[in-house]
C-alpha cells in the first residue's frame, strides 16, 4: 500500500481502540515497509491528540503527504560536444540517449567568482548552495580565500591552512533536506572525498583538503559537518579509502583514525567490495557505506563488475535505501570520471563513463516510476559542472554506432559524398574527435601523420591530438554552456539560459526544501 493511502476516517473518539487495532490490520495486510509504519503510527499521534482535546463527536481525516524525492545527476566535464560525441558513440546519429529523453532543458553559465573557466569545487556547489565562489572553494560564501594545503606529518599535502577568519560556510541543498527530516545520499565514481560529492556534504577553503572532508561525513567524530543532523548521510557509495584509513595501514590520514570502523560503529552497513554490495539487502538497511577503491573506482571501460558496481547499481540501491524514509530524499549521482578521461584526451574512456552515466539515469527513472508512475512527487535534474576542449572536427560522413570493426565518432573524418579519408593541408589524416588542448600535438607537419588510421585513433587508449600542447593529462576544463535537462514535479521551472547559481533555488522551490 503507498503511502498516501494511509488515511484514517473515525466518527468517534470513543473508537480509539478500534483504530489501534484497524492499525494493526494494516500491518498484517502489507508486511509493511517502515515508511507505512511510520505513516500509520504519525495518524494515530494525531487522532489521539485531536481526541484528548474533545470527548464529543468528531470527524477526522489525516492524509500522511507522499514522499517528496530529488535525484541530482551530475556529469563531470560533460558538455555538450561530449555529449554529442556519445550519443553517436552509443547509438549513432539518429538515436537517442535517455539524457536526450528529458522533457525540459535549459543552458547554465558556469563561470566561477574569479575565473572564466571553473574547476568542479565552486560549479558544484553552486548548484548545492546558490552562491558564486572562488575556483578550489567548497560550499563557503563568496569571500572565501583557497588557500593550498600545507605538508602533513607524513609529507603529505593534506594538512588544512585555510586560517580561523576565511569565509563562512553556506547551506547546502542536502543540509537543507536533513534539516526536513529527508534521507540524503551521496553516489559517485571518484574517490567520495572529491570535489563534486565533497560540495554537497562539507564546507572547506580547498578541495585537496580531503582528509579533512572524509571526517565531515562521520556522525559525532571530530570534523563532523553538524548540519547534517545527528544521523548524517544515509547512504555513501563511491571510491577513496585512503581518506579513511590510517598512514600506518597504507592510507593517507595522518591523524591515525580509521573511519571506515568509525561509520561501522555509527550503525553504517559497510561494503567494500560488489559481492559485499550486490548482498546488501535495501529492505533491511538503514544506512549504507560503500568505498570500493583506495583511490576513484574504474573507468567504466577498464571496471571488472566482480569488483566494482556500476553507478547504475549503485543509483538504484541508493534509491531503494533512501525511499524508506515517508518524507523523501536527496540524492545526488555524479558521473565523475568523464572528466578524468577528458583531461587524459581519451576520449573512448570519456564516451563510455557518459554512457554509464546515461545508464543510471534511466535505471533512476524506470525505478522511481514504480513508485510515482508520472514523477508527481520526484524532481530529476541532470547537468554538468562545466565544460571540456573537445570538439568534433571536419564534415565527417555519418558513421553510426562504434562497434566492432566501426570506430564510428572515434575513426577518421570520412568524405561525406565520396567516403574516402580527409586530410589536411599536411596531407594527412585526421580524427573526428580533437581537443584544443592536450598532450597528443604532433611536431612541425603532420605530414608524418600520414599513415594514422581508424584502428589507431579508436583504441581505448589513444590520445586524440590537440591544438595546444600540455602536460600528459593536464587537457584543461571549458568555459562554454553546459547542458541541463529536467523531468518531473518542477522540471518546467528550467528554461532558458540560467546561472548555475540559479539552479541552486530551482531545485529547492520545486522540491519545497
Ligand atoms: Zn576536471
Amino acid at each position: 500500500m503507498r503511502l498516501d493511502a494511509g488515511v484514517f476516517n473515525v466518527s468517534s473518539c470513543g473508537n480509539e481502540v478500534l483504530v489501534r487495532s484497524g492499525f494493526l490490520k494494516y500491518n498484517r495486510i502489507d508486511k509493511m515497509t517502515r515508511r507505512y509504519h511510520t505513516a500509520a503510527g504519525l495518524s494515530v499521534a494525531l487522532l489521539l491528540a485531536a481526541c484528548g482535546s474533545a470527548s464529543q463527536q468528531s470527524d477526522l481525516t489525516v492524509a500522511t503527504p507522499p514522499p517528496q524525492n530529488v535525484i541530482f545527476f551530475l556529469g563531470d566535464g560533460m558538455g555538450m560536444t561530449t555529449m554529442t560525441a556519445a550519443r553517436i558513440y552509443a547509438v549513432g546519429e539518429d538515436g537517442e540517449l535517455t539524457m536526450d529523453t528529458l522533457p525540459e532543458t535549459a543552458f547554465v553559465k558556469t563561470f566561477s567568482n574569479d575565473a572564466q573557466v571553473t574547476d568542479s569545487a565552486p560549479s558544484m556547489s553552486a548548484y548545492m548552495t546558490g552562491v558564486k565562489m572562488n575556483n578550489e572553494v567548497l560550499s563557503m560564501s563568496s569571500d572565501t580565500r583557497a588557500i593550498d594545503p600545507i605538508a602533513d606529518a607524513n609529507g603529505n599535502k593534506l594538512a588544512n591552512n585555510c586560517g580561523g577568519s576565511n569565509g563562512n560556510p553556506v547551506p547546502t541543498l542536502v543540509e537543507l533536506a536533513k534539516a526536513k527530516g529527508w534521507s540524503a545520499g551521496v553516489v559517485t565514481t571518484t574517490r567520495i572525498t572529491h570535489a563534486t560529492p565533497a560540495a554537497t556534504y562539507t564546507h572547506i577553503c580547498h578541495r585537496d583538503l580531503e582528509n579533512d572532508i572524509a571526517t565531515a561525513m562521520v556522525p559525532g567524530g571530530a570534523g563532523y559537518n553538524t548540519a547534517l543532523g545527528t544521523s548524517g548521510l544515509d547512504v555513501v557509495l563511491g571510491g577513496g579509502k585512503q581518506f579513511f584509513t590510517p598512514f600506518k595501514d597504507g592510507g593517507k590520514r595522518a591523524d591515525g583514525r580509521d573511519l571506515i570502523a568509525e561509520m561501522k560503529a555509527k550503525n553504517y552497513t559497510v561494503a567494500s567490495n560488489a559481492t559485499e554490495f550486490n548482498a546488501v539487502d535495501a529492505s533491511k538497511t538503514e544506512r549504507l557505506f560503500g568505498l570500493f577503491t583506495s583511490s576513484h573506482m574504474s573507468y567504466d571501460l577498464d571496471r571488472d563488475p566482480a569488483k566494482e558496481p556500476s553507478l547504475a547499481d549503485m543509483t538504484t540501491k541508493a534509491m531503494d535505501v533512501l525511499s524508506k524514509n515517508s518524507k523523501g530524499y536527496f540524492l545526488m549521482v555524479e558521473g565523475g570520471r568523464i572528466d578524468h578521461a577528458l583531461h587524459e584526451t581519451t576520449a573512448k574512456k570519456a564516451l563510455q563513463d557518459t554512457l554509464a552515466f546515461d545508464n543510471a539515469i534511466k535505471a533512476a527513472i524506470d525505478k522511481a516510476k514504480i513508485s510515482d508512475p508520472t514523477l508527481k512527487n520526484t524532481l530529476i535534474v541532470v547537468t554538468a559542472d562545466h565544460d571540456h576542449t573537445l570538439v568534433l572536427n571536419g564534415y565527417a560522413k555519418r558513421t553510426g554506432k562504434t562497434s566492432a570493426g566501426n570506430a564510428g565518432v572515434l575513426g577518421l573524418v570520412k568524405n561525406y559524398v565520396t567516403g574516402a579519408t580527409e586530410k589536411d593541408l599536411d596531407g594527412a589524416p585526421y580524427s573526428i574527435i580533437g581537443f584544443g588542448n592536450g598532450e597528443n600535438r604532433t611536431q612541425a607537419s603532420r605530414a608524418s601523420m600520414a599513415s594514422l588510421d581508424d584502428t589507431t585513433t579508436s583504441a581505448n587508449t589513444y590520445h586524440q591530438e590537440a591544438t595546444i600542447r600540455v602536460a600528459a593529462g593536464s587537457e584543461t576544463h571549458g568555459g562554454t554552456d553546459v547542458f541541463l535537462g529536467a523531468i518531473g514535479k518542477g522540471a518546467d521551472t528550467f528554461l532558458g539560459t540560467i546561472d548555475n547559481t540559479k539552479v541552486f533555488g530551482l531545485v529547492k522551490n520545486a522540491a519545497g526544501l
